[in-house]
């Protein structure tokens, strides 16, 4: 497969929530830019025309804030529409005659997964997936044995750098500021293991609950929802080695080995919770043991890591919405100054978002004649937040056939192997209040490394306050 530009989306799904409340805007965003000339042809199987496709379109370009009559005629002109099952061979033959001549199609499968094998089944029969390449949504299978069955029936008919898995936590701003950061410095390069860190921690926290979304999240919970994919690429931007280069097959040959490094979780090394409430949600059975919280301690066998721990924590109905990564940093191997009193480690803070922070925490003497210190920060980077919406990044590079903010086939799998031992349930789920930092339990995970370090709240003139 050539690096050419993709010549057509089409999108599988173009009446559900996800093209409602993401794709549409996106695209309509991408074509307001000159980022997007091409046919867009939607599937679904509503009995509907293609003028219920530009309103349900221009309904989702309006909610998301960015409807212009002008632009918005000029991306409706661009529009197509196929209606049939997707279990039915004449949808492909009616899709391929809408493509057009299309030699190298994006097709976008935003689709629930047990759609998927038909769908790749009918692009294959149909002669339209050649040359083409096919986006896909997580969850990418909801464990080891579903994410190799899922990739198997991918690959029956596309080749792997033809499919892009949506992972839209690796295109935001500041996931990629991280990765840039990491390898656009020297300085960090000395410090950035065993010897000088002494924890990593990686806080993803939702101040909302499921938010009418819990039949959904009934099937996952927060290990699946969050830990399995972006934590877990977060700890492979943090702990890999340098790549070749910024080439995606490098980045994502680092990415693995990691991967590879992680010891396989325990319980032990667990916590799990629920908010109060959450069991009296619409669509959550009423003895649910899902977890709506997970705490955890991971470590990575390598030369560079060895007995560190890397604390994960991800949860809603917290006190704050905000992701934070803190990497802790050795304490001075001796105590030179004895009234000073040493409360919080140098350490360096990613703050994620929803604004984006890069600081280096140390401590400074205060003004006077006692050798007595304060922890203060050094900021490199504080902005708002993201420029450019994750998913245009991400549609963008699909299109053009760069798939280095995509998951590949090994790293999924192998993000699962990580994650398949504790995804039986059987760690006890305990109940936390709305509003706080989870169960009490949770504080065991981070009892040997200081505590958690609960990330701020922004506050409306730009600085941040404890919640
Ligand atoms: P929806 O259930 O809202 O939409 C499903 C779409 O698939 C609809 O357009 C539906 O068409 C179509 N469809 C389903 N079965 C058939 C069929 N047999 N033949 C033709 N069309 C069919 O799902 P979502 O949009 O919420 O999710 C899509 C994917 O994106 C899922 O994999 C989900 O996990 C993932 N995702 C969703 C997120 C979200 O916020 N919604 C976030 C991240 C990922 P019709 O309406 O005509 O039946």
């Amino acid at each position: 497969m050539t690096a050419a530009r993709s010549d057509t989306l089409v999108l599988f799904g173009a009446s559900g929530d996800l093209a409602h409340k993401k794709i549409f805007p996106t695209l309509y965003a991408m074509f307001k830019r000159g980022r997007l000339n091409v046919p867009i042809i939607g599937v679904a199987k509503s009995n509907w025309t293609l003028d219920n496709l530009k309103d349900h379109a221009k309904d989702a370009v309006r909610a998301a804030g960015r409807y212009d009559e002008t632009v918005f005629a000029r991306f409706a002109a661009e529009m197509r529409y196929v209606d049939g099952d997707y279990r039915a061979a004449e949808t492909f033959q009616a899709l391929r005659g809408a493509l057009n001549g299309a030699v190298r199609p994006l097709h976008y499968l935003a689709i629930p997964p047990s759609m998927f094998p038909a769908v790749v089944d009918g692009l294959g029969g149909a002669g339209i997936a050649k040359e083409a390449r096919v986006v896909v949504e997580k969850p990418f299978g909801r464990d080891l044995a579903s994410a190799r069955a899922l990739n198997d029936c991918l690959h029956s008919v596309f080749p792997e750098d033809a499919i892009f898995r949506i992972d839209h936590y690796l295109g935001k701003e500041p996931v990629q500021n991280l990765l840039y950061f990491r390898f656009a410095n020297s300085f960090l390069e000395p410090i950035w293991n065993r010897h000088y860190v002494r924890s990593v921690q990686i806080t993803m926290a939702e101040s909302f609950g499921v938010v009418g979304r819990g039949r959904f999240y009934e099937e996952v919970g927060a290990i699946r929802d969050v830990i399995q994919n972006h934590l877990l690429q977060v700890v492979a931007i943090l702990a890999m080695e340098c790549p070749v280069s910024d080439n995606a097959a490098f980045v994502r040959d680092e990415k693995v080995k990691v991967f590879n490094a992680v010891r396989p979780l325990t319980p032990a090394e667990l916590v799990r919770g629920q908010y109060r409430g959450y069991r009296a949600e619409s669509g959550v059975a009423p003895d649910s043991d899902v977890e709506t919280f997970a705490a955890l301690r991971l470590y990575i066998d390598s030369w560079r890591w060895q007995g560190v721990p890397f604390l994960v924590r991800a949860g809603k109905s917290l006190p704050v919405t905000a992701t934070e990564v803190t990497v802790d940093l050795v304490d001075p191997p001796q105590t030179v100054f004895a009234a000073d009193k040493r409360t919080r480690a140098d350490h360096y803070r990613f703050r994620l978002g929803p604004d984006v922070v890069i600081a280096l925490g140390a401590r400074a003497k205060q003004p006077g004649e006692a050798m007595q210190g304060e922890p203060t920060e050094l900021k490199f980077v504080h902005q708002r937040g993201d420029e450019m919406d994750e998913y245009e990044r991400l549609i963008g590079d699909a299109m053009v056939g760069d798939a280095t903010l995509f998951a590949r086939q090994d790293s999924a799998e192998a993000q699962w192997r990580i994650v398949e031992p504790i995804l039986d349930g059987k760690a006890p789920v305990h109940e936390y209040e709305a509003g706080s930092w989870g169960p009490l339990q949770a504080a065991d995970i981070a009892a040997g490394v200081g505590g958690w370090h609960d990330p701020m709240t922004l506050k409306p003139d730009g600085s941040l306050s404890s919640p």
